[in-house]
């Protein structure tokens, strides 16, 4: 298990360090609440999205993707309740003077971290507002949610991609919230980036999971509305304990907290640094029956990772009311029309994943001296480094050829410069998983040595197999130990 003694501040320096994330716009003094992503950062970010994709939309039969646009007609946000009810409550400190938000059931019971009292300003819409054209007035917004083009588009994407209840609408895009008090670094951002997913069920089977048995037997760390109550601790039981005891709503909910948790865990993060935190009544929203986090033991307490909703038909109902459109869909089995129920809302930061993958992978290595990302090598930005031992044209020419090759497949690099050693500590820092050196054997045997980034271990390949086995390395179909 990684050390995870790290401050959210420290994580700030180190990605700075690394070029991996920067304040928006530094020269000028840069712009709370916005980032920048250096080459390596991009490598991550876009890992971890397409191992989404690909584990929610693309490895199902039941979930196809979208991308809609960031600026819509502002009626979608009049119909989703946003522009009247998307309000943080705004307060200041009445000692240290810091402006924050709380929630609406927060107000009178907390603090300042400075342990003031805090004064309410008023309520504040997080939407970012803009004009469209040249016509001032013509307001529109910044999506602060990619959900709601899902629902905008809904019967578009049944109707023609023939999908048969239960399905799932999935989006990954841009997000932007006018975030009173942004901070924690990435964790709390004004623009950033989700992976969302509304899955459809059929009003009357709301409640039943085709897919729960696969679940059931998981082991979850549980903190529900009732223990929070009781300010118990949470308690570790099996998801079909949560379900018989009723602290699970439903089979959909159990069902997606343990896929999401696992998709976690599948990338390497750390099991004991998750549990799932039911919503206390006064913090659901009005149209929700019931709202689980998947959270995350940041530096700075359990917080929340993704939100696990059940959202009701409230959206599509609203869409209809708004647009006088029939958003409902044919249902063959029962033969009517109906209007699908939300059973279950996944919705994730890419910020915050990224987070908890950094956290889970970063090991200072004291008898190395030197920083070691343990990243899954499906994160990891660079998938191997290539070194010459030393800067002789031979054994130059022959790792430039080799890194020409496998540039052609994965995201590799190629370095010259330093000792061996000081190469292998950058590629430890930047989470490659290994390093591949060519020396005047190769010439004559056709082999490098390859290094495991997590053991330090090296083994002798040829160099025809690196293709093959760097490809099974990633995928985990192979430990280095097996190769
Ligand atoms: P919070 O209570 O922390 O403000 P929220 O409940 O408003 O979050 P949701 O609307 O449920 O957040 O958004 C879904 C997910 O989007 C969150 O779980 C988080 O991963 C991400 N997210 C939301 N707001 C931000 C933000 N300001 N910065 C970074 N990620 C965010």
């Amino acid at each position: 298990m990684a050390e995870k003694k790290l401050s959210i501040e420290e994580m700030a320096v180190f990605c700075k360090k690394k070029g991996l994330v920067f304040p928006s716009g530094e020269i000028y003094g840069g712009l709370s609440g916005f980032f920048d992503f250096g080459p390596n950062c991009v490598e991550i970010r876009n890992n971890i999205k397409k191992e989404w994709w690909k584990f929610h939309v693309q490895e199902r039969e039941d979930i196809v993707g979208i991308d809609g646009s960031i600026i819509t007609n502002p009626r979608v946000w009049e119909a989703s309740g946003h522009v009247k009810n998307f309000t943080d409550v705004y307060v200041k400190c009445k000692k240290c003077k810091k402006p924050n938000k709380i929630d609406k059931s927060e107000i009178g019971k907390v603090r300042c971290e400075c342990g003031g009292e805090y004064e309410v300003i008023g309520d504040l819409n997080l939407m970012f507002k803009t004009n469209i054209g040249p016509v001032e007035g013509s307001t529109a917004y910044l999506r602060p949610e990619t959900a709601q083009l899902i629902f905008a588009n809904f019967k578009l994407v049944a109707e023609s991609s023939r999908l048969k209840l239960p399905f799932g609408i999935a989006q990954v895009g841009k997000a932007f919230r006018n975030e009173i008090s942004p901070r924690d670094f990435l964790f709390r951002c004004r623009e950033f980036e989700q992976m969302e997913i509304e899955y459809f069920v059929h009003p009357e089977n709301s409640k039943k999971c085709p897919f729960i048995k696969d679940a059931l037997k998981h082991e979850m760390n549980i903190l529900s509305a009732e223990m929070q109550k009781k300010e118990k601790n949470p308690q570790k039981m099996t998801v079909e304990q949560a379900l018989k005891k009723k602290i699970i709503g439903t089979e959909w909910l159990a069902y997606w907290l343990v896929t999401e948790y696992n998709w976690f865990i599948s990338l390497g993060a750390t099991p004991d640094n998750f549990r799932i935190r039911q919503h206390l009544k006064d913090e659901l929203a009005h149209y929700s029956s019931d709202c689980w986090d998947l959270e995350y033991n940041f530096p700075f307490g359990w917080k929340e990772l993704e939100g696990i909703a059940d959202r009701s038909d409230f959206d599509l109902k609203q869409h209809i009311n708004h647009s006088k459109k029939d958003l409902s869909i044919f249902d063959q089995e029962t033969n009517k029309k109906i209007v699908p129920y939300v059973a279950a809302e996944p919705s994730l930061g890419v910020e915050r994943s990224f987070l908890v993958f950094m956290f889970d992978a970063y090991n200072d290595d004291k008898k190395r001296g030197n920083i070691v990302l343990k990243l899954d090598p499906k994160i990891a930005p660079i998938k191997a480094g290539i070194f010459p031992l030393i800067g002789k044209p031979e054994l130059e020419k022959l790792a430039k050829e080799i890194h020409a090759n496998l540039k052609k497949y994965f995201n590799v690099s190629y370095d010259r410069s330093g000792s061996i050693g000081r190469r292998y500590a950058r590629a430890d820092e930047t989470g490659t998983p290994c390093c591949i050196t060519v020396d005047f054997d190769s010439l004559k045997d056709k082999s490098v040595t390859i290094r495991d980034r997590d053991t330090t271990k090296q083994v002798r390949i040829k160099i025809d197999k690196l293709r093959d086995i760097l490809r099974k390395l990633i995928d985990g179909e192979i430990k280095f130990i097996n190769i």
